[in-house]
């Protein structure tokens, strides 16, 4: 070890909602530890993404830490779902109650870890220098790498180019200016509403169409909090037990045992009150086509009644089944397209020909000043393979993962020792609520490590078995579904040259149950100090 190599117990990149938990776990275990983020920030994903309109589709009272009593009693959350801003506070004041700041390494970026078979330590390179460390957790995110996609003649656009995921910090001055977006997932239908209210005309360039719910937001209601404050333990269990991990996702009732009439009010209520929870307000809407349908066909008909210009409404309806691609949740997206300066223009009648200094060609030239790409991320696995991680034998987990990501749980790779991912690929992640999802892998985490010490084991690894059969469960449960038959970024259909493989676990309360068997059998599927 050199000079300006530190020894660690953990190395903790990224501090978002994740990393700091974590940091605060180890922390408070005694262990010295080292968090490493790229930004000059903290806040992980809500740093990241300033776009105008950027809010939290989860409700407040669910998408928030419930690790301490006082914390979730004493925050107060302004709105229904929180902007991005407010939820950028709260983490700031969760990084100062816990005292967590001082030990983040700022605006450094990490390179490449490397696992050394003989002293079983993980040497962790940034640009700065390089660590030594006993554990390395990689808490880097789910949609954290921005998808670029290769646009014909992008480089040559002399205006100002933007990306939702790495919006500027300064405020954006769209007054008068003509803007283009391109793509219309969830980030661009957060900030077409925001976006079209200054510009003289914002054109909206559409692949694919998006099923999109009204959020119903508005300011937190003092009586739903303070009921939900007085039971929050039992409030955040329930919301458990749901598959989403989700509150009022539980409804068992079945579309195909309902009457269609009936379905159809209560859909009408679930419209005006629901958000994301639409989904799940019949059971069989993610897994029976006939009911998934019945669903699309009333989220159609909604935006049928919305959009004044039928043509433009059609363009608006997707084809493919509810919630195959991540369902959106709007404030007045599809009404935005009844302005006479927002223009939706279908890519595929007519694709971009190119982009040139000052104009795109598509089905005609579109003068614009300002062109924002809205296209998505290298979700799931982006984070880790972007970087060099180099496992037993050399082995690079970009490599590794060629053919599709493989983990144990979404928390070990085998190949690479004391090595743990929160929210990896085959846990419920993107798939839950992120928030609860985040808290129990930290806990775990934190659980395993302790639980090492005290039983003098020193290296865990998830044997290759174990994780090819949680990959093979994985995959069985989505066939169940509707998830499989869309191309989404759940399965890498966004990146070209990606593996088409559908990452996340679908069931909270399965993989609950699954992870605490394991750990209770001694963390079956492991394997402690492995001889090399
Ligand atoms: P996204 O859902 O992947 O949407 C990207 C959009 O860009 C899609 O419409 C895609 O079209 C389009 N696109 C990609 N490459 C293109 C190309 N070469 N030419 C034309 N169009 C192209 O990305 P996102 O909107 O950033 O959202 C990602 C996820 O982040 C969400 O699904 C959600 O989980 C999360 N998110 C959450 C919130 C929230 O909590 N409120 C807000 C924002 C994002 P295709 O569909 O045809 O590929």
């Amino acid at each position: 070890m050199t000079d300006k190599e530190t020894k660690y117990d953990a190395v903790i990149v990224g501090a978002g909602v994740s990393g700091l938990f974590m940091f605060y776990k180890l922390k408070n275990m005694g262990l010295s530890v080292l968090v490493i983020e790229k930004s000059d920030e903290l806040g992980g994903t809500w740093n990241w993404n300033r776009y105008p309109g950027a809010r939290c589709d989860i409700p407040s009272l669910e998408y928030s830490y419930q690790f301490d009593e006082e914390l979730q009693q004493e925050w107060n959350w302004s709105e229904k779902y929180s902007a991005g801003p407010e939820i950028l506070e709260y983490l700031n004041h969760v990084a100062d109650k816990f005292d967590l700041k001082d030990y983040i390494n700022f605006e450094e970026e990490v390179i490449q870890a490397k696992f050394n078979e003989d002293s079983c330590l993980w040497s962790v390179s940034t640009n700065r220098q390089k660590y030594v460390t006993k554990f390395c957790i990689f808490a880097t995110g789910c949609l954290s790498i921005p998808n670029k996609p290769e646009i014909p003649g992008l480089e040559s656009f002399e205006g100002e180019l933007l990306h939702t995921a790495t919006w500027p910090r300064e405020e954006q001055n769209f007054t008068d200016k003509n803007v283009a977006i391109i793509g219309t997932g969830s980030s661009s239908i957060q900030t077409i509403p925001e976006i079209a209210k200054d510009v003289k005309n914002l054109y909206v360039f559409q692949r694919t169409p998006n099923y999109s719910i009204p959020s119903n937001n508005g300011p937190m209601d003092k009586d739903v909090e303070a009921q939900v404050k007085a039971r929050y333990s039992e409030f955040r269990k329930e919301n458990s037990l749901n598959g989403f991990g989700l509150a009022s996702l539980s409804d068992e009732a079945m579309i195909s045992e309902s009457d269609l009439e009936e379905v159809n009010s209560q859909f009408e209520e679930n419209w005006n009150t629901s958000g994301l929870a639409f989904f799940g307000g019949y059971a069989d809407i993610p897994v029976d086509v006939n009911s998934n349908e019945v669903a699309a066909n009333f989220v159609r008909n909604k935006i049928k009644e919305i959009v004044s210009d039928q043509e433009t409404a059609e363009k608006l309806c997707p084809k493919y089944h509810i919630g195959g691609k991540r369902l959106c949740v709007d404030t007045g997206y599809f009404q935005t397209f009844n302005r006479e300066n927002v223009h939706l223009i279908d890519l595929n009648a007519s694709p971009i020909k190119n982009v040139n200094s000052n104009n795109i060609e598509a089905d005609q030239d579109y003068e614009i000043d300002v062109l924002i790409l809205a296209t998505g991320f290298d979700a799931m696995t982006g984070a880790l393979t972007s970087l060099d991680i180099l496992g037993r034998n050399e082995v690079n987990l970009k490599d590794q993962w060629k053919e599709g990501a493989k983990s144990y749980l979404g928390l070990g790779v085998s190949n690479f020792p004391n090595l743990f991912t929160i929210t990896g690929p085959g846990s419920p992640s993107v798939l839950s609520n992120m928030m609860p999802s985040i808290e129990q892998h930290v806990n775990w985490i934190a659980d395993c490590i302790g639980w090492m010490s005290e039983n003098n084991k020193s290296v865990i690894e998830s044997t290759k078995t174990a994780e090819d059969e949680w990959m093979e469960l994985v995959n069985e449960i989505a066939d169940m579904t509707i998830f499989t038959s869309t191309q989404s970024w759940y399965n890498g259909s966004n990146i070209e040259d990606k593996a088409k493989a559908f990452l996340p676990f679908i069931g909270v309360p399965v993989y609950t149950e699954k992870l605490e068997e394991i750990t209770a059998a001694e963390y079956q599927g492991f394997i402690f100090d492995k001889s090399n």
